[in-house]
């Protein structure tokens, strides 16, 4: 899965991460190739079959880049949960490249939780949590396991604080929400390739388990502004804790953490 935010050189939401923005597609082409970076190193770990699923929001990879020996699944709306869901079965492991940390750890560039206009923060069983533990959970419903993951350091950190073995590599540290001292795309694209290979081999002597948490589940979600806790109104399994804030609960995590 892929991440548009925690790319090398990509720092700013308004002129890179959202379509509009007047780099978007240079940034898009940075992330397509630190992505095929990593799909060097899983092939030459042995995998067979690397399915690249592009994660950002309105999509944030390029195409016409794309590693020849990949797949991408891609396009929005996303396809039904039982849909996808009989995909991603078929496959071993997931790994996360491009990753930014969860909404309000300040030293984190571009951090935000799901969507950066929307949503101030989410907790699950009133644990804040952010995209990484929601595909990691997500996943680990299926029994695949998160077992790599690459962007911004505060992501890293993130996501070894989830999965205790993961392997993470850095390609920028954050200063602030727009602002990260980012290696260059050429150290990030070794290192990336490096740190797959070695995921894989880590995976296969010693395999990392999937990510699973004791339910119930209660998500609460906060969002900046009340017209989008509105929308849940009439949401069947949710309650309204405040003008800003619902509450989800569900005894099935792939049924709560994407609501
Ligand atoms: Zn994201």
């Amino acid at each position: 899965m892929t991440d548009l935010e925690g790319t090398a050189g990509v720092t700013s939401f308004h002129d890179e991460t959202y379509p509009e923005g007047r780099h978007h597609v240079l940034a898009r082409q940075l992330a397509m190739a630190e992505v095929n970076a990593a799909v060097d190193g899983f092939l030459e770990a042995g995998c067979d079959d690397v399915l690249i699923i592009d994660g950002h929001g309105p999509g944030g990879l390029w195409f016409e880049h794309m590693h020849p020996e990949a797949k991408m699944l891609h396009g929005r709306p996303v396809a039904p949960r039982s849909v996808r869901d009989s995909v991603l079965k078929e496959y071993d492991a997931t790994v996360i490249i491009g990753q930014h940390a969860m909404s309000g750890i300040a030293t984190s560039n571009l951090n935000h939780t799901q969507s950066s206009r929307s949503i101030y923060s989410i907790t699950l069983n009133d644990r804040p949590i952010g995209e990484i533990a929601q595909w990691a959970l997500y996943h680990g419903a299926f029994g695949i396991p998160l077992i790599y993951l690459t962007g911004e350091e505060d992501a890293c950190t993130e996501a070894e604080q989830l999965v205790h073995g993961i392997k993470t590599v850095a390609v920028k540290k954050g200063l602030s929400r727009e602002s990260a001292i980012s290696i260059s795309k050429e150290k990030a694209r070794e290192l990336i390739r490096e740190g797959a290979r070695q995921a894989i081999e880590a995976h296969r002597t010693t395999p990392l388990p999937p990510l699973v948490w004791e339910g119930p589940f209660v998500l609460e979600k906060r969002f900046f502004h009340t017209h989008d806790a509105d929308r849940y109104d009439t949401v069947a399994g949710t309650e309204r804790i405040d003008g800003q804030t619902i509450r989800i609960t569900g005894e099935d995590i792939r049924q709560v953490i994407y609501s």
